[in-house]
């Protein structure tokens, strides 16, 4: 979030959301139903077994000004933009993504959000691994399925983010996305483990 000091926080831009969008009390709610999605869930476990566990304040509804659709915040958690939610999917989704930040965070004690390399492999992970560019996703966002749409979705995406950091123009957040791509898109950690 852009209010928060850069190093630590990862601005997002994903929101798709286009209509009115939802109170704080109601996206409080459709984040306790969050709690119960399978993948929210595993992530959860994998990030107590990881030694970063995580309490009920830890994910929190906020109203956003700028167009994102959430943020996380190292040391404090995940916001969820209330005015840009519209279903339960966009919830969980930005809930996703956000936790796969959080255990990147967890599981590498050096990683350093201010390092365009760093961001934009985590970007890669979470926009992947979450299911963000699921084709069905990418078709309500208005863009065609096509073959090797995912990898353009997620490319977009990681672009979009990244290029938001203050710390990466977008000639950097290029070439740290294209240096770390195979890498990253690769590192399907926590997913490629029992739970
Ligand atoms: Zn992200």
């Amino acid at each position: 979030m852009s209010e928060e000091p850069a190093p630590k926080s990862i601005p997002e831009s994903s929101s798709s959301a286009v209509n009115g969008g939802r109170t704080i009390e109601e996206c409080q709610d459709m984040i306790q139903r969050s709690l119960r999605n399978p993948t929210v869930k595993f992530l959860r476990q994998h990030l107590e077994k990881a030694g970063c566990g995580f309490g009920d304040k830890f994910i929190k509804a906020v109203h956003c000004n700028k167009k994102i659709a959430g943020g996380y915040v190292r040391g404090e958690g995940i916001l969820v933009c209330s005015n840009h939610m519209n279903i339960q999917d966009e919830v969980n989704q930005v809930i996703i993504h956000e936790l796969i930040h959080a255990y990147d965070e967890c599981r590498a004690a050096n990683l350093d959000w201010s390092n365009c390399a760093h961001h934009a492999c985590s970007e890669i992970r979470a926009g992947h691994l979450s299911g963000d560019c699921h084709y069905k996703r990418e078709l309500l966002r208005g863009y065609m399925k096509i073959r090797g749409h995912e990898q353009d979705c997620v490319r977009r995406r990681v672009m979009k983010s990244v290029i938001a950091n203050p710390y990466c123009s977008a000639a950097a957040a290029k070439d740290a996305m294209e240096a770390v791509w195979d890498v990253c898109y690769n590192d399907t950690q926590p997913f490629d483990r029992a739970p």
